[in-house]
Formats: C-alpha cells, sequence, structure tokens
C-alpha cells in the first residue's frame, strides 16, 4: 500500500506512544522498580528478542485532529526513518515475549520467578536506567 493512503488510513498510531530500552532486570529490586513503572497510567512494559523495553502512551504534541505531522517539513529524524511498510498499522498486534500491562500481572511474574524467597538480597546499587529514546521496532528498521 503506498504510504499516502496507507497513512490516509490511519490514526496516527505511530504518534502516540514511545518506548525506552530497559536494563534486563537480574534481582528481586529490578523487577520491583519495574512493577513501579506499571503502577503508572499509559505505562506498559514488553520484551522482544530478550530485550526489555518501557512503552509510553503519550500522543505526540504535534500530531494534529486529523491525524497529521505539525511539523513534519521540522519532525525529529526518528520519524523520517521509520519504515511504513513494517508500521502499526499494517503489522497488526506485535509478538511480545512478554507483555505486562499492570503492576498486578509483575506481582505474579515476581511471586513466579522468585517465590517465597525472603533471603534473596536486595540489589547492590540502584542502576541507571538508560535514557536513550527509540521508537518501537527502530532497531529493526521500523522507523
Ligand atoms: S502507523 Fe503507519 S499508517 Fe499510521 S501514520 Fe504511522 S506510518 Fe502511517
Ligand atoms: S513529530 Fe510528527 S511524525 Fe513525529 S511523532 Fe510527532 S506527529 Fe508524529
Amino acid at each position: 500500500m503506498a504510504k499516502k493512503i496507507q497513512c490516509d488510513r490511519c490514526a496516527g498510531l505511530c504518534c502516540r506512544y514511545f518506548a525506552l530500552p530497559l536494563d534486563t532486570p537480574e534481582d528481586k529490586d529490578d523487577y520491583d522498580d519495574i512493577k513501579w513503572y506499571l503502577c503508572h497510567k499509559g505505562i506498559t512494559v514488553f520484551v522482544e528478542d530478550g530485550d526489555w523495553y518501557l512503552n509510553i502512551k503519550n500522543k505526540c504534541r504535534h500530531l494534529t485532529k486529523d491525524f497529521r505531522c505539525a511539523i513534519y517539513n521540522k519532525r525529529p529524524k526518528i520519524c523520517r526513518g521509520y519504515k511504513h511498510i513494517d508500521c502499526d498499522f499494517v503489522e497488526g498486534e506485535y509478538d511480545y515475549e512478554l507483555h505486562f500491562i499492570s503492576d498486578r500481572q509483575m506481582d505474579e511474574y515476581i511471586k513466579i520467578k522468585f517465590g517465597n524467597n525472603k533471603t534473596e538480597k536486595s540489589g547492590s546499587k540502584r542502576k541507571r536506567k538508560k535514557k536513550r529514546a527509540k521508537r518501537k521496532g527502530a532497531s529493526k528498521g521500523k522507523r
């Protein structure tokens, strides 16, 4: 489908969220941090190809009411590089290895993963989370 026609039929799905890579959780504290992220509205966490991502549902301020980009000629590089052929509209649901949509889900996961192991030591230092922003799938050439 030609890009123009394809985007004309879409409500700008690719402009309604962004994803940030997370350090792979290693201990119970790391998972508990993720549980805290998931306490917040509009946040989900997914794992794809073994990599963890924080997904933030938040519409771009430049997406217009008729689903156009208000800064098209000045839009960020990551938007320019998006491969519409593999876009969200065409691809549909992603095949995540894991997808957490609530803190309760993470609670269950922690219980299964760590059981009632009270002796598990807390993670040493809190790791600095990477702040490198990227579009979901950017590394796979989706955008
Ligand atoms: S998700 Fe795909 S079809 Fe929709 S606006 Fe973005 S590139 Fe166009
Ligand atoms: S800058 Fe434009 S293309 Fe990029 S996310 Fe915002 S509305 Fe979409």
